[in-house]
């Protein structure tokens, strides 16, 4: 099955162009972060590339080097600012069917800010 090709109308290409806000946490020439509309701890931010890419294997094979290293760095310096670090946290990329991604761009959650449940639910 192919790759679903990169939709610009998706929320967080609105929120990247400013038509939809967002309460921002962190940005720089390549990043914005922002805080989870829905948050599931206290911690809860969302890290996305500028770049119009679907997933974390899309971003890896086709991000240019600047792009993959200001991505890598950001997210530890918002997790580092978030006062995470110490206690631990959770970095989940949600991709695609399977990995129950709603939101077709990119992005990292960082959860954290109190212990967190199992990764997965036992069922
Ligand atoms: P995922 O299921 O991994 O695609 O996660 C999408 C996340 O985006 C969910 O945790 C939503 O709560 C969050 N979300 C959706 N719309 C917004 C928004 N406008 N601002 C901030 N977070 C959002």
């Amino acid at each position: 099955m192919a790759v679903p090709a990169y939709d610009p109308e998706n929320i967080f290409a609105k929120i990247l162009r400013g038509e939809i806000p967002c309460s921002k946490v962190y940005e720089d020439d390549y990043v914005l972060a922002f805080n989870d509309i829905a948050p599931q701890a206290p911690t809860h931010v969302l890290v996305i590339p500028k770049g119009a890419y679907t997933s974390y294997d899309d971003f890896a094979l086709n991000a240019s080097d600047e792009e993959i290293i200001a991505y890598t760095r950001a997210i530890g310096k918002i997790s580092k600012a978030a006062g995470v670090i110490e206690d631990g946290y959770r970095l989940i990329a949600n991709t695609r069917d399977h990995g129950r991604q709603d939101v077709p761009h990119l992005h990292v959650h960082i959860i954290g800010g109190e212990k967190l449940g199992l990764m997965l639910p036992k069922a």
